[in-house]
């Protein structure tokens, strides 16, 4: 969402969500795929923008009842320290999920750490049949605090953010509504540390519509050569797979060892970060694997780093130092 501009009374609804998830080995009567997590818990902090600050305006804490993955999975837990008959204090979803747009309002950005959180809302809202358009720009709080705390690239926990600005730790961590509160402390100190002005101008940048998917892969047919099999995906980043609009070219397509880079703009969706990798099979076949997706303020620093190396050392790539860097691990998948 690149023509997003916040201003003065905006609303920042940072929240957080646990869920539970199948235990393997029951048998469940519909497709567990469809339902990777249900969720147990919301929790939020509303927020008022003005003046380059960021103000606490009231808290939501919500306990859900599931209705498919009753026993909690071990690990859920072990994490949440929630016990089996907890579960059965909460409210049902869909009660739950109108109290939390009530708390929103008609009109706000929701923020949360990483991007699982609005995709398990939907996820959960679209299984049991209600509408799972949310209407509102999503803001990734861990990639501002990237931005402004981190080398480029790193993506980092909750937990370290709060170490990293001496946040006091009151709760514990894990529970929704405490994730809450530290995600939105984070973004308050991101404000108070740093000029305002730029911590805007990264945020509009991070802002997603959370109702588009972002995310795009595709995979080559094998091929004898490295070339071939590059070549195999020629076309992959050439039209925005969002709309179908020709891609402006921003950097162009540029190769470091087995990997291809290159970030891409479509007039309407924005940037778009591409990188193609090449990989062998098992019968000793390459093949292309391509991901494309809306670019988030650590790939814009990934591809800025990577054309850098890119422009001094030429395919070959930064030679490998003596001491072991995690070079190509740094981009990571977002996956988290
Ligand atoms: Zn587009």
């Amino acid at each position: 969402m690149k023509d997003h501009k916040i201003k003065d009374g905006d609303i920042i609804v940072v929240f957080d969500m646990e869920w539970n998830q199948p235990i393997g080995g029951v048998e469940y009567d519909f497709d567990v795929s469809s339902l990777c997590g249900e969720i147990i818990e919301i929790g939020a902090v509303r927020y008022v923008y003005k003046d380059g600050k960021i103000r606490a305006a009231g808290v939501f804490s919500c306990d859900i009842r599931p209705k498919m993955y009753r026993k909690l999975h071990y690990h859920v837990k072990k994490v949440t320290h929630k016990s089996n008959s907890d579960l059965l204090k909460g409210i049902p979803f869909e009660e739950a999920y109108e109290k939390f747009r009530k708390f929103c309002g008609p009109e706000c950005i929701i923020a949360g750490w990483g991007n699982s959180d609005p995709d398990m809302l939907r996820t959960n809202l679209k299984f049991f049949g209600m509408d799972d358009k949310l209407g509102m720009d999503f803001l990734d709080i861990q990639q501002v605090f990237a931005v402004f705390a981190l080398q480029k690239g790193e993506q980092k926990s909750v937990e370290f953010a709060v170490d990293h600005y001496n946040i006091a730790k009151v709760d514990d961590f894990h529970g929704a509504t405490a994730d809450a509160k530290y995600t939105g402390e984070i973004l308050r100190q991101i404000f108070r540390r740093n000029d305002p002005s730029e911590v805007i101008r990264a945020m509009e940048y991070t802002l997603i519509d959370p109702d588009i998917k972002s995310e795009f892969s595709s995979v080559g047919s094998e091929a004898g050569t490295v070339a071939e099999a590059f070549s195999l995906l020629d076309n992959f980043a050439s039209v925005c797979p969002v709309c179908g609009r020709a891609f402006e070219t921003r950097t162009g397509l540029f190769g470091i060892r087995k990997s291809r880079y290159g970030m891409f703009t479509c007039s309407e969706h924005g940037d778009f970060y591409c990188r193609i990798r090449v990989k062998k099979n098992r019968t000793g076949k390459f093949y292309a694997a391509g991901l494309l997706r809306i670019a988030t303020t650590t790939d814009l620093f990934l591809v800025q780093s990577k054309l850098e190396e890119y422009t001094k050392y030429g395919e070959a790539g930064r030679p490998a130092p003596s001491v072991s860097e995690p070079a190509e691990n740094s981009d990571c998948d977002g996956a988290s």
